[in-house]
C-alpha cells in the first residue's frame, strides 16, 4: 500500500514546520532522522529565532 506516490524510492518524509514543505530523508540524516524537524539549517535557525513565523 504505497501512500506516497511522489516518492518512488519510498524514503521517509517529514513536513518542515517553518516553510511548510515536505522534505525527504537524506543520507546525512540517517543517524538523526528522528530528531530532524526542519528541512534545512536556515529553517532550523529561523525556528529558534521565531518559533511560529507564518507569512
Ligand atoms: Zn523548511
Amino acid at each position: 500500500m504505497p501512500r506516497d506516490t511522489r516518492n518512488p524510492n519510498n524514503l521517509p518524509t517529514k513536513t518542515c514546520p517553518v516553510c511548510g514543505r515536505d522534505f525527504v530523508w537524506r543520507k546525512k540524516w540517517e543517524r538523526d532522522w528522528d530528531r530532524v524537524k526542519y528541512c534545512s539549517k536556515a529553517c532550523s535557525k529561523s525556528a529558534k529565532q521565531a518559533p511560529i513565523a507564518k507569512s
